[in-house]
């Protein structure tokens, strides 16, 4: 399933546009806010995306899993 080495996005929510979408902090502090992908207006912080979520967003998790993964492989040398 997820490595445990992953951490979990924080999920936001467009009440523009009414989308879930999410963002992957490299640390646990929270120093901005991302912006929605689509109309670029600042999301409503949900909090940590859970299971539930990469259920209901199997897409958005997706995406922000491979920023990380990609990220880290950038970093590595
Ligand atoms: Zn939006």
């Amino acid at each position: 399933m997820i490595p445990a080495t992953i951490k979990m996005p924080m999920k936001f929510e467009c009440t523009h546009c009414n989308k879930i979408y999410m963002y992957q902090y490299p640390t646990n502090t929270i120093s901005f806010y991302p912006t929605c992908p689509a109309c670029e207006q600042a999301g409503l912080l949900l909090g940590t995306a859970d299971t539930i979520d990469i259920v209901k967003h199997p897409k958005t998790f997706a995406k922000t899993l491979i920023k990380q993964i990609s990220h880290k492989l950038g970093k590595s040398h």
